[in-house]
């Protein structure tokens, strides 16, 4: 006999006919239709981040994330700390005329993420580990769904920068 199916049904228990009756711990309790009790679920943590969209002449800079970690060796925009408060600047790869583009959230498995995207245009290309990209063709550069989503945001931020209404 499956009991679970025909005798106790979460919402209407049968304890009257239940062959388990005199053993179970939820008929003694007067309401055995409070069980299972349900476990309320977990807040996910919150981070914040900041990733930096730095372009020359219609590329933009990608890099390799860390291997181990999160989205690990896959390419990126270059990021500074995730942490529980807006890290603002911080990890900023250069010295540049930042210019806020906006964020995106993300839902990890095990928390929820602000990514804030900070946007320059530098004429001159710093010497930094990453590749450069063809801004026209970032939706081949593998991008995870993350960074496709930051991705978004720069170059409306940079078309202001260069071209100001
Ligand atoms: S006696 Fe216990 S096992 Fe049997 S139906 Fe009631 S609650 Fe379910």
């Amino acid at each position: 006999m499956d009991l679970g199916a025909t005798i106790c049904t979460t919402r209407n228990p049968a304890c009257a006919i239940c062959p388990l009756r005199e053993h179970c711990a939820a008929a003694r309790t007067g309401d055995p239709a409070a069980f299972p009790v349900k476990l309320e679920k977990k807040a996910k943590p919150h981070r914040h981040a900041t990733a930096f969209w730095i372009a020359h002449e219609g590329d933009v800079l990608l890099v390799r994330r860390p291997a181990r970690g999160m989205l690990g060796n896959m390419r990126a925009l270059p990021t500074g700390p995730w942490q529980d408060d807006p890290p603002g600047l911080a990890g900023a790869p250069i010295e540049a005329d930042w210019r806020g583009a906006g964020s995106v959230r993300h839902i990890f498995t095990h928390f929820s993420l602000d990514l804030r995207v900070e946007a320059a245009v530098v004429s001159a290309r710093p010497g930094l580990n990453g590749e450069w990209w063809p801004i026209k063709a970032i939706e081949q550069a593998g991008l995870p769904t993350l960074f496709a989503k930051a991705a978004m945001l720069g170059p409306a931020a940079i078309e202001e920068m260069v071209s100001p209404t």
